[in-house]
Formats: C-alpha cells, sequence, structure tokens
C-alpha cells in the first residue's frame, strides 16, 4: 500500500535552516528580543499618553459640571422669583382696588420726564423708568395707562424681592427686573443714565423674546454678552420671562459674576492648559489666564492651526471630544443648560512632558540596564560562537589534512572528487597520478625514520611546486602520493608526471644533521619516484576506485619494470 507523504511543517524546515547557521540565528533572535522590548516600551508610553489626554478631559468635565450647576442654581431661583412676579400680576389684575395707589399715581404724574421713579425705602432696589417719549424710541416697548399701574405695582414688590434674592442667592454680579413699559429694577442699582442704553441692548436681545410656551425649566435662555457696552466684561445673563394672559410683561435678569468664573478656571486649571468658555459663535466668555482679554472673533482660530479650520457649530454638534491639532490638542464639552462649550488646549509638547515626568528613574534605568544586559549576553553569546565555529573549521580541515606534509588526505581526495564530478561536463578529462619513492625502505634503513620523514617533506615540496594550482596533491599512503588533475588528458597528465620524474631523480634531500644515523652513508639523500598515471575517460572508469587501481596498477609495472619511470598504460 502507498504510504501517504509525511506532511512537511515549517518547524521542520526552519529548525534544520536555523541550526546550520547558529551564529546569525542567536544574532537574528537577540535582534528580535530588542524589538520586542522597544515595542514594549513604546506602547507603554502610548498608554501613558492616551491616559494623560483622558485625565485632562475628565477634569475638564469636572470644571463643566461646576459652571453647570451654577447656572441650573440660578435658573432655580429665577423660576420661583418668576412664579411671585406673575401670581402678583394675576392679584393685581383680579383686585382692582390693589392698583388704586397713591404712591404709584403721584410717581406717574412724572411719566413724561426722560428717567422717573416711584419712591422705595432706601434699603429696597431703585424702581426706575425712562419718559414715555423714550419708550416710543425703543422697539420692543409700549405703554398704556393700565399696564403700567400693572407694572408699577409688581415693580415695587419686586423692588423688595431682589435684594434679598440677590444676597440669597447664587453668587451674582447684579440682578434686574425690565418690563415691556421701560421699569428697570436694578440691584445693585445702575446709574439712571444707563437705563436707556440698558433697555435698547436687551429689548433688541432674545431675552425680552423668550417664549412662555416652553416647559418651565427650558424657558430660562442663557444669553451671554460680550463685553462692549457696559464694560470691557462679558455679561453672563440668565433670563425668564414673566407673563400675563399669554403676554409679555418683563424679563428677570440674573447678570453672573464674570470675574467670579475667570478666577474658577485660573485657579482650577493646569499651568500647562488653557481653558476658554466661548459662546456658539466661538466669542470668547472667560479664560483661564490670569487677566481676561477680550478677543474679536472665533477664539478657536487663535489656536494653531487645526487639520481643518475648527467650525463651532460641529463642535457643538458633537457636544463633547477631542481634536488633534498641528502642534497640540483640543478638547472640548458643551455646558448643558446653556449655549457655552468648554474647550482646553495643550501643546503637544507640554503634554510629552507632562507624561516624561511620569516616568521616573527607576523605571528608565530598568529599561536601560535591560538592554545594556541583553547587548553584553549576544556579545559574549556572539565571542563563544566565533571561538566555537573557528574551532570547528579547525578540526574540520585538521581532518582533511595530512600532518607531517601538510598535504590533503584520502578524505580530501574523496570529497574533493565528489564535487569535481558533479562539476564536471561530459566530455572534460580528468587525470590522477599514484606517485610511490623508489626503495624508500632502504632510506629509512640507511638514514634513520626521522630522515625518511625528511624525504617525504622533501617530495611534497617538490610535488607543490611542479603540479598547477588546479591540482590537488594527496599524501595517498606511507611514502605513496596521488595528484588529481582536474580538465587534465592523459598526454598533459603524462608530460608533466615525467617533468617530476625527472627533477625528483635530480634533486637531493639534505636532512638536518643530528636527524640521521650514526652510520647514515651521507649528508644527502638522493631519490627517485615510480609513477602510474590513469584518466577516468580514456581508462573508462566510473569512480575513484577505479580510477586508482588503473593508476596503482600502471605504478606496479613501473617498479617492475625497473623503476624510476612514467608508465600510462597497461
Ligand atoms: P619499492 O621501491 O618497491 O616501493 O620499495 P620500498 O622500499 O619503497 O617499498 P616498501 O613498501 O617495502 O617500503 C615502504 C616503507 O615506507 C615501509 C615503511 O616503514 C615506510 N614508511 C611508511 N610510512 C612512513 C613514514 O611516515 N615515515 C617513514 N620514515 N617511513 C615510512
Ligand atoms: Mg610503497
Ligand atoms: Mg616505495
Amino acid at each position: 500500500m502507498e504510504q501517504p507523504p509525511t506532511p512537511v511543517t515549517r518547524s521542520r524546515l526552519f529548525l534544520p535552516m536555523a541550526c546550520r547557521r547558529p551564529r546569525r540565528t542567536v544574532v537574528l533572535c537577540f535582534l528580535a528580543a530588542f524589538a520586542i522590548t522597544l515595542v514594549l516600551a513604546g506602547r507603554q508610553y502610548w498608554q501613558l499618553h492616551q491616559r494623560e489626554l483622558e485625565d485632562r478631559q475628565h477634569n475638564l468635565h469636572l470644571q463643566a459640571l461646576a459652571i453647570e450647576t451654577v447656572i441650573s442654581n440660578g435658573k432655580s431661583q429665577l423660576q420661583f422669583l418668576r412664579s411671585i412676579a406673575e401670581r402678583v400680576l394675576i392679584e393685581g389684575q383680579n383686585q382692582p382696588s390693589m392698583r388704586r395707589n397713591d404712591a404709584i399715581e403721584l410717581a406717574m404724574l412724572n411719566r413724561r420726564h426722560p428717567v422717573w421713579g416711584l419712591p422705595v425705602p432706601k434699603s429696597d432696589a431703585p424702581v426706575r423708568a425712562i419718559g414715555d417719549e423714550q419708550v416710543t424710541t425703543i422697539e420692543g416697548l409700549g405703554r398704556d395707562h393700565q399696564q403700567l399701574v400693572e407694572d408699577l405695582h409688581l415693580s415695587r414688590a419686586m423692588s423688595q424681592l431682589l435684594p434679598a434674592q440677590f444676597q440669597a442667592g447664587v453668587d451674582l454680579a447684579r440682578i434686574l427686573f425690565l418690563t415691556t413699559s421701560g421699569i428697570v429694577i436694578a440691584y445693585p442699582p445702575v446709574p439712571d443714565a444707563q437705563l436707556g442704553p440698558i433697555l435698547r441692548k436687551l429689548t433688541g436681545s432674545p431675552l425680552m423674546h423668550l417664549n412662555r410656551a416652553n416647559s418651565e425649566d427650558l424657558d430660562i435662555d442663557f444669553y451671554p454678552l460680550p463685553g462692549t457696552d457696559f464694560g470691557p466684561l462679558p455679561h453672563l445673563l440668565l433670563s425668564a420671562p414673566v407673563y400675563l394672559n399669554a403676554v409679555m410683561r418683563g424679563a428677570l435678569i440674573y447678570d453672573l459674576p464674570q470675574t467670579r468664573l475667570q478666577e474658577y478656571l485660573y485657579q482650577t486649571t493646569e499651568s500647562d492648559e488653557l481653558h476658554a468658555l466661548i459662546d456658539n459663535q466661538g466669542t470668547l466668555i472667560a479664560s483661564s489666564t490670569q487677566g481676561f482679554t477680550p478677543h474679536e472673533g472665533n477664539w478657536l482660530n487663535t489656536l494653531p492651526a487645526a487639520p481643518r479650520p475648527l467650525s463651532v457649530p460641529t463642535l457643538f454638534q458633537r457636544e463633547h471630544g477631542m481634536v488633534k491639532l498641528e502642534q497640540g490638542y483640543l478638547q472640548y464639552r458643551e455646558l448643558e443648560g446653556a449655549d457655552l462649550m468648554l474647550a482646553n488646549y495643550i501643546s503637544a509638547a507640554d503634554l510629552r512632558a507632562a507624561v516624561n515626568s511620569q516616568i521616573d528613574t527607576l523605571f528608565l534605568g530598568v529599561w536601560a540596564l535591560l538592554g545594556l544586559l541583553m547587548a553584553l549576553t549576544l556579545y559574549v553569546v556572539d565571542r563563544l560562537f566565533k571561538g566555537q565555529l573557528h574551532q570547528n573549521l579547525q578540526l574540520r580541515e585538521m581532518g582533511l589534512v595530512d600532518g607531517l606534509t601538510q598535504l590533503a588526505n584520502r578524505r580530501r581526495l574523496q570529497a574533493d572528487f565528489g564535487g569535481l564530478l558533479q562539476r564536471l561536463q561530459d566530455d572534460q578529462p580528468v587525470a590522477l597520478w599514484l606517485l610511490d619513492i623508489d626503495r624508500f625502505k632502504q632510506i629509512n634503513d640507511n638514514w634513520g625514520h626521522s630522515a625518511g620523514d625528511e624525504v617525504l617533506k622533501h617530495m611534497a615540496t617538490l610535488l607543490r611546486a611542479l603540479v598547477r594550482p588546479q591540482d590537488l596533491v594527496v599524501r595517498y599512503g606511507g611514502e605513496e602520493f596521488c595528484v588529481l588533475m582536474p580538465e587534465t588528458s592523459m598526454e598533459d597528465a603524462t608530460r608533466i608526471a615525467e617533468q617530476l620524474r625527472i627533477a625528483t631523480a635530480q634533486s637531493i634531500c639534505v636532512p638536518d644533521a643530528h636527524t640521521l644515523l650514526a652510520n647514515a652513508p651521507s649528508l644527502e639523500i638522493h631519490l627517485t619516484v615510480s609513477i602510474g598515471v590513469a584518466e577516468l575517460r580514456s581508462d573508462d572508469c566510473q569512480a575513484l576506485d577505479a580510477l586508482v587501481a588503473t593508476a596503482d596498477r600502471r605504478l606496479y609495472s613501473a617498479k617492475k619494470t625497473g623503476r624510476n619511470r612514467v608508465i600510462n598504460h597497461d
């Protein structure tokens, strides 16, 4: 039965590859470990960076909550005041007798004066009004006798209530009640000269056009008035309309103190951040800088460039979030119950510094030490490997080299012949000699073994000098040598062998005198060699053994026929 093929797994392929180049594998593994360490460090840094941004967004949220709370407290107090005002109006209408008030009738006599008023006790908020003629110049205002009497009646009550509310209420800059008939009650009071401008400004604003059809908590509006006509600071106005029989009769207004808001932002904002409260046009209402500097137009445009121009309506639509700018980050959160947005700008450099300050030196030291230890280990391992590889190379070479003559040995011959056969083209010849020193035993006997060794070295030197660089000279056995000659014909090989034979016969070996036997016949040794030559193709040999056997046969023949000769045929 046919066996299913064994699946070659990746590890089966990878492991031998890794083992074949252990040094490269170890270096690669260390580099991978380095890279992983670096990636981990980078990831940790990125996480710290993200956490820092989240913390700052959270702080912005808390600040927004505090401002929202102030606004919502103001709203509930305004609702309370408004309900009193509307009840007073209803009562006044239901009980006409109440309107017949001498003080009011007396005050009404002055209604044509540019500014007139209803006398009230000093501790109450003054009730001031503009004249009939002035009323006609302000769009949105109008008065008739009965309405004016009702409004004065209500104003009297409000002048008592406003100071009390001012003291008890949220931190306020001023509390106002304006009627559509041109009466102003302000606490703390405003100069008479300001009455006209205030009425003109606020009557033209959305505050005096509020719709009472909304539910209780929605009809109170927040209106930031940029600082211009009434001083350099913006006014944060909360307003509740007062209605009687579906007709608007006036508005109660809380003027929240911008300076307190400015101070709050300054005190609760990190020094590397810039917080700003802007309205739905991007106008700056308050900021975390120490003093308020008014700014015309969209404040967001003062920030270092965003990828696209920052659109205030888009931010209001998203309600909260973050935008990456060219040199920093903009975090924003819309305030609930007010058309305002709290924004935080932090530069990328400041954020980096904040993140870096969290990385303590111990942590950095550990990372650096880890890197150092890895580098040191890699160095040591690499050195060990280099040494080991060098040693291996030496051992391998020792296994292929003859110790006495430093020529290649038989193992090397076999290996090289295998390689040669693979490279060889069909018609290329390969020649081989087998060379034997004649009567070497006698040399040993007469001059001694050490001298015999010197003769072997002498022979090796001759061989090395006379064969070509591409030929491989091998010490084949005791005093037998073999020469492998790639791409060499029988003819050429025989010719070179002949040259060597003659050169050997003419050469003299002079061993060290102290290596000679005491009774050595001379200080010089003459020697001859016999050589058998064979060629792979012409002698029809398939393998090294056959080639050597052929050469050996011819060498034997050379010995038999008198020695000191080269034979290349059987
Ligand atoms: P022939 O001409 O027939 O080759 O005669 P021969 O004496 O050279 O042949 P034989 O094989 O009888 O002798 C070879 C000698 O070589 C025998 C051995 O002692 C000697 N011999 C082998 N290896 C070494 C060696 O490494 N050093 C020395 N000094 N002698 C060796
Ligand atoms: Mg021999
Ligand atoms: Mg011999």
